[in-house]
């Protein structure tokens, strides 16, 4: 007996599929029809049972969800890595959110000067701005955007110094996670580079001596993911800008990240500014839109007009710029900042670094019951301090106190178990990522917000393990 003749065609199964057809399409739907009569013939030919009418129809629907589901999910980030690379880093002000959709909805001024009718440039919706916040509004200050901050080094750099040396500490020859290190991007721009002093010590007259006539930059790199601490000696931006403008030459600092609010005016580690950056005498400062900024992804240099006049016209920029949804998105980014008095509360970044550790532990003790009745017998659940850390690369050894809810496993051998509630958080709805660590699973609740809350605890009861 052939018992291929008892699987359905594909035509009789379609008939029975009308909601997933509206959910998803006929030609989606079709091709997991397909796939699993497939797998159905698949198993016949390995001597086992065909699956039910009901079993196959299940099959095809979860097929089908999973295809219709986006790719770019949003997920709960209960790392406690509040900007988390893996996962997006800066979540967006409401304001930055509203300006992406007009401008993605719409025609927009990207390019066009709506005064006088002629074209306009894209850099002008926030230059002025940045200049305002920056520099205090001075007239020799401007900005270009480009794609991220390396895209920015890389841009600088060829647009100042291509065929040229470049000056950087030893010190400072950082990789920042993702392939981009200083002297690879450095190599790529056509610059030379010009190493001095140590990895602890670099001095003032390392900088002196290391000028010649093929010099063009002197470059500060904000070690911003490791700390070089005991005997160490670096040379102020001060120091360093007053060398190279006797020389004639221009000073650049890569911040990486760039804040451009007083941290510890919040409460927060002190981390520099752009302001300190062109106040001490540096040239041109970069910086990333999606770290300490809070913005989209973004690459800002911002400094002396007429350098940045000169990197605008690198062919480059051109290959570098970003689309009118990021620059809505930084413009009204920016715009926060001219507001001080409301920046914690509107800018999520600022809003999540600052939470206060006893609302988080109110939070994880709320949240505490429906977990442990979730994981039932699995891991006995509690709440405790943990400690949150900032994330891409700033302030890399600094840590905020905060809370986790700690799943315990009851068995002896924990391993297994911590990687199948591991699991089991990333398969819900909204995938949610904690951390393992000492043989618990944690999840640290800063950067659930109040808002959040109820679909948090309501998915909880999907926990598959
Ligand atoms: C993060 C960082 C970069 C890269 O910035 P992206 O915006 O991620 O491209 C470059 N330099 C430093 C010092 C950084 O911290």
């Amino acid at each position: 007996m052939n018992e291929k003749r008892n699987l359905p065609a594909v035509d009789r199964v379609l008939a029975q599929l009308a909601d997933l057809i509206e959910a998803h399409g006929r030609q989606l739907v079709t091709g997991c029809i397909r796939a699993e009569l497939a797998a159905a013939r698949e198993s016949l030919k390995h001597g086992l049972p065909l699956p039910d009418e009901a079993a196959l129809l299940a099959a095809i629907q979860r097929r089908a969800n999973d295809a219709g589901q986006a790719n770019l999910r949003p997920v709960f980030n209960l790392t406690g890595t509040v900007l988390h690379t893996n996962l997006g880093r800066a979540q967006l002000a409401e304001e930055a959110i509203a300006a992406m959709v007009e401008a993605a909805r719409s025609p927009c001024a990207l390019e066009y000067d709506l005064a006088s009718g002629g074209r306009g440039d894209r850099d002008d919706l926030v230059s002025g701005l940045l200049a305002e916040l920056i520099a205090g509004g001075s007239p020799d200050i401007a900005a270009t955007i480009v794609n991220n901050n390396a895209a920015a080094v890389l841009l600088t750099l060829n647009a100042l110094a291509q065929g040229k040396e470049a000056v950087v500490s030893r010190g400072e020859l950082v990789e920042i996670g993702g392939a981009f290190r200083i002297p690879d991007v450095m190599r790529r721009a056509q610059v030379k580079l010009h190493e001095i002093g140590t990895t602890n010590r670099t001095h003032a007259k390392d900088f002196q001596e290391a000028i010649g006539p093929k010099t063009a930059l002197l470059m500060k790199v904000h070690t911003s993911n490791y700390a070089v601490t005991g005997f160490t000696k670096s040379v102020d931006e001060k120091e360093i800008a007053d060398i190279a403008h006797a020389a004639g030459l221009s000073f650049m600092i890569d911040l990486g990240s760039g804040t451009l609010c007083d941290f510890a005016a919040h409460g927060l580690p002190a981390e520099p500014t752009p302001q300190q950056a062109l106040a001490a005498g540096a040239d041109i400062v970069t910086f990333s839109g999606d770290k300490l900024l809070g913005g989209p992804q973004a690459g800002l240099i911002v400094g002396r007009k007429d350098l940045i006049a000169k990197i605008k016209k690198n062919p480059l920029k051109r290959a570098l710029r970003v689309g009118k949804t990021t620059l809505a998105a930084l413009e009204a980014t920016l715009r926060l900042y001219r507001d001080p008095d409301r920046l914690a509360e509107r800018l999520p970044t600022l809003r999540l670094l600052t939470r206060p550790v006893t609302e988080i532990t109110a939070l994880a003790e709320r949240v505490l019951p429906t977990a442990q009745a979730a994981l039932g017998e699995l891991a006995a659940v509690s709440v405790e301090a943990c400690s949150s850390q900032i994330g891409s690369g700033a302030l890399p050894v600094e840590r905020l106190p905060s809370a986790a809810l700690v799943c315990r496993p009851t068995a002896r051998k924990p391993g297994k178990i911590l990687l199948a509630i591991e699991a089991a958080f990333r398969g819900l709805p909204t995938p949610v990522i904690g951390y393992i660590r000492d043989d618990t699973y944690h999840l640290d609740l800063r950067c659930l917000e109040a808002k959040d809350e109820a679909r948090f605890v309501t998915q909880l009861q999907h926990l598959k393990f």
